[in-house]
């Protein structure tokens, strides 16, 4: 029996970054799952970080973790939230990881006489790792984003090596690029496009689909002059002008026939899941349809840039569409509730008050001041692996009257330690990729609110974190009325505490990387549920 070969689509973006490469991935594979074709997507990152577990949230978004504890770009949430799946590290294949191969290879003499060049054995490289991956997941279509824009040095060798694979392997281009629209006078430019396509004629890649970005639909005789320039017919030149959510591309990309033309492309059969389509819809819908609004306050410390707090952003619209109601964001920087500043200016008329995860001393003090006014004021809190933890710090000082609690990771000096180093943590000293990370099991105790949340009482969350809550404190803090409700499967580590007299809830885990429009994150849809009463 023969097996059927896996096809590939490569997506590359012009101009400039930024345009939504990762939403345009995400629908592709959106698209082929809505038909029944298991597709996959498979990562290029420039970068010469192995991974982005060591890179800064400020200036490159947040870090996503996987239950195989890899720390990823976070476009890798988009994809999992669209395709409703857990993906594995190998998909992420970063300049990092690459180059650390191929020293490792000639280290141990596998190129042996040779002059190791980036033509051809890093290129071979990337198309082995590419061919790998297609042959462990074996899935109908690999749909590659390449990160970075073209005509950048970080991502050339990537480029080329498609190039080269393309002359094997069954392989469609797609150019991501911008539309200009000058607002005076409306007008679409193509010029830049024009331009950005035959960059990357130069590289010797003729796109078989050119996908616009835009703000306003793609005017007519601006995807005439695109196609004439593109060497394509004018139908496979996609719109993808701003949208009111990003989960409604695939659907747009669909009312134009992209899936229709990408199907015939790839030779892949055209036999639509309309059950599978009509919920996503149903569910995307439902996403601006609400009147009724609830006001959440974030309080971080990258507010500045949003990019850090994506995960927990969408998993507060999944959350508010599952209880019908529309979630507002009041993006609060942290440090504004410190030195003297007034938690009730800032924080008054929010319905709830939520600490994502963070780490290091900036801020954290005015994080601690928005949870007491949460406490105080009995406005439902949920604190997020950093906001867990300075929900117990808060807790010691204040109810339990240890004024100089505090956690380790800022002030080493304290003997309150409430939150303590983890034991294993302290002998490491390499700082990539050694948090507690991935997959862990968590079990929930009974009659708590974690255990109504999620409806069982062991569950499987992403972790992300060196510290934990210390259990010299336990026993205090659970005298002064904090539940311990849930711990790691041996009780060895506090995972999610609770307070008792209003709804608060902290969870050492990360459930914003788990939540998805078909599938909610439970501790979110009750946190929205009592932010709404
Ligand atoms: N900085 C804290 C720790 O390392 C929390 C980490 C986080 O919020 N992801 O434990």
């Amino acid at each position: 029996m023969q097996t059927k070969e896996t096809k590939y689509i490569v997506i590359l973006g012009s101009l400039l970054s930024g345009l939504g490469k990762g939403g345009i991935t995400s629908s592709i594979l959106k698209m082929l799952d809505f038909y029944g074709h298991s597709a996959l997507p498979l990562k290029f990152d420039g970068y010469l970080n192995y991974d982005c577990g060591t890179m800064n949230p400020f200036r490159h978004g947040e870090v996503f973790v996987l239950d195989d504890k890899s720390e990823v770009d976070m476009d890798f949430g988009m994809y999992e939230r669209f395709l409703n799946k857990s993906l594995s590290g190998n998909l992420s294949i970063t300049g990092g990881k690459l180059f650390s191969r191929i020293i490792e290879k000639e280290r141990r003499g596998d190129y042996l006489g040779e002059d190791v060049q980036i033509i051809p054995h890093l290129t071979n490289e990337i198309i082995g790792m590419v061919e790998g991956v297609a042959q462990a997941e074996k899935p109908d279509v690999l749909v590659i984003e390449v990160g970075g824009t073209v005509g950048d040095i970080e991502n050339s060798y990537f480029i080329e090596a498609m190039r080269q694979m393309a002359s094997r392997r069954d392989v469609t281009f797609i150019n991501l690029t911008y539309v200009v629209r000058i607002d005076a006078v409306g007008e679409q430019k193509t010029k830049p496009a024009q331009n950005g396509i035959r960059a990357l004629m130069q590289l010797g890649i003729r796109p078989d689909f050119v996908i616009c970005r835009c703000e306003e639909p793609l005017l007519e005789k601006t995807r005439e002059k695109i196609a004439l320039h593109a060497g394509l017919h004018k139908e496979r030149i996609i719109d993808d002008s701003t949208q009111s959510t990003v989960y409604n591309l695939p659907e747009y990309f669909m009312k134009q026939k992209f899936d229709q033309m990408l199907l015939e492309k790839l030779g892949l059969e055209r036999k639509l899941d309309g059950a599978k389509l009509e919920e996503w819809s149903g569910l995307v819908s439902s996403i601006s349809k609400p009147e009724r609004e609830v006001n959440v306050a974030i309080v971080g410390k990258y507010t500045d840039l949003r990019d850090a707090y994506t995960s927990v952003r969408e998993a507060l619209v999944h959350a508010g569409v599952a209880n019908g109601i529309r979630v507002g964001i009041k993006w609060i920087e942290s440090t504004d509730l410190e030195n003297g500043g007034d938690a009730k200016m800032v924080l008054g008329g929010v319905d709830g008050i939520l600490v994502p995860g963070g780490f290091g001393k900036r801020g954290a003090e005015g994080m601690i001041n928005a949870i007491m006014y949460a406490r105080e004021n009995r406005i439902p809190y949920l604190g997020l692996c950093f906001g867990m933890q300075l929900m117990a710090v808060e807790y010691a000082r204040n109810v339990c009257g240890i004024r100089g609690a505090n956690s380790a990771e800022f002030d080493s000096d304290t003997k309150d330690k409430v939150i303590d180093i983890m034991e294993e943590q302290k002998s490491i000293m390499r700082l990539g990729g050694t948090m507690r990370l991935g997959k862990w099991s968590t079990k929930i105790g009974e009659n708590t609110r974690a255990r109504s949340a999620y409806g069982s009482g062991i569950v499987d969350e992403r972790h992300r974190h060196r510290y934990e809550l210390n259990n010299a404190y336990r026993e205090l803090l659970e005298k002064k009325g904090m539940r311990i409700s849930a711990t790691t499967m041996d009780g060895s580590l506090a995972e999610i505490i609770e307070w008792q007299d209003s709804f608060g809830i902290g969870t050492q885990a990360h459930p914003e990387l788990k939540s998805r429009l078909e599938k909610p994150s439970p501790l979110f849809v009750d946190f929205i549920r009592e932010a709404s009463r």
